[in-house]
């Protein structure tokens, strides 16, 4: 579950508009912190910051899932999480209040050189073998190119609703919709997506991998609209709640709550008791790193690396160490 630009104040700000003692992601029994740099310690985009929690490497900002020093671009790339997870025999999905093809989605289905690559990211998606991708409509994944990809195209919170979850899927919702948590084209929530991908993934036996990501909470802190942030970080907490709850019921499933960076320098005035904006772009700040399990090689109170993250996943998810990169 990744809150995209979400810092630990970006909480704290949605806990006070909402009048909440905590949140469902602050229900958990290791909180810890990810340092997000991207490559060389420079302030990380949501591409490598992706890339990082993907693919257990740091790399330059605006690379999918690709190695930062492979200048020639001949190299075969990293696995991420989703490969190893699919290789494991699990079932996966990659969901999204962001285009499709956005830098965080891409980094969990994909592997390209440029965030900008739209096409080859939704063909590459398209292609994959993870069972769905859910998110904003980005006019490249069409009804008829989805079909013919072989897979079920979901236009709709109904057409969501109605998915049997007998096929692969991709699914393409109204963004602003999203982006503002309005509903004009029938467009589903996060949390109702999230509970969909969970439903479906889940009867695989063999276990599965869905990766979540809250994307408003970056691009409104861009603006400093904290009234929009603010709602869309309390959907994503409830999205993380769907997923909290399947995992209490569950008893083996591991819920990360994360982000890729902190976006808008958000701090608090004391004097006024309000939260404020101190930039329009993504800071190098810790995030938030929650987890349901404390046995899952993360402690309570410790800082990580960004790439350290997804290497762990990669262990978790059946990854035999040293075969994979690992940036510990
Ligand atoms: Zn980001």
């Amino acid at each position: 579950m990744i809150g995209d630009g979400m810092g630990f104040n970006h909480l704290e700000a949605t806990k006070q508009a909402y009048d909440l003692d905590s949140l469902n992601m602050e229900d958990v029994v290791v909180k810890g912190e990810s340092k997000t740099n991207s490559l060389f310690g420079v302030t990380t985009d949501s591409a490598a910051g992706g890339t990082a929690l993907s693919s257990g490497i740091r790399t330059f900002n605006g690379m999918i899932s690709t190695y930062g020093l492979d200048p020639l671009r001949v190299f075969a790339t990293p696995k991420s999480v989703t490969e190893v997870a699919i290789e494991q025999g699990k079932a996966t999905g990659v969901v999204t209040t962001d285009y499709t093809s956005g830098a965080t989605p891409s980094s969990f289905s994909a592997h390209t050189f440029s965030r900008d690559n739209d096409k080859d990211i939704t063909e590459q998606q398209l292609a994959s073998d993870i069972d769905l991708v859910w998110g904003g409509y980005n006019g490249l994944a069409t009804a008829d190119v989805v079909s013919a990809a072989g897979r079920t195209y979901i236009g709709s919170a109904t057409d969501l609703a109605n998915f049997d979850g007998e096929t692969k899927s991709f699914g393409q919702f109204d963004f602003d919709d999203m982006k503002y948590v309005t509903n004009n084209y029938d467009t589903p929530s996060i949390e109702f997506m999230t509970e969909k991908a969970i439903d479906v993934l889940s009867k695989d036996e063999d276990g599965f991998f869905l990766m979540v990501e809250g994307a408003c909470i970056d691009k409104h802190s861009h603006s400093n609209d904290l009234e929009n942030m603010i709602k869309s970080t309390y959907e994503f907490d409830k999205a993380v709640g769907a997923a909290l709850e399947f995992a209490e019921e569950d008893g083996e499933t591991l819920v990360i709550i994360t982000a890729d960076h902190e976006t808008g320098g958000l701090k608090y005035n004391a004097e006024k008791d309000e939260y404020y904006y101190t930039s329009g772009s993504h800071t190098n700040v810790n995030v938030p790193l929650y987890m349901n399990k404390n046995d899952a090689g993360f402690v309570n109170g410790a800082a990580y690396r960004n790439s350290h993250v997804s290497a762990q996943v990669g262990l978790i998810l059946g990854a035999e160490e040293g075969k994979y990169p690992c940036a510990r």
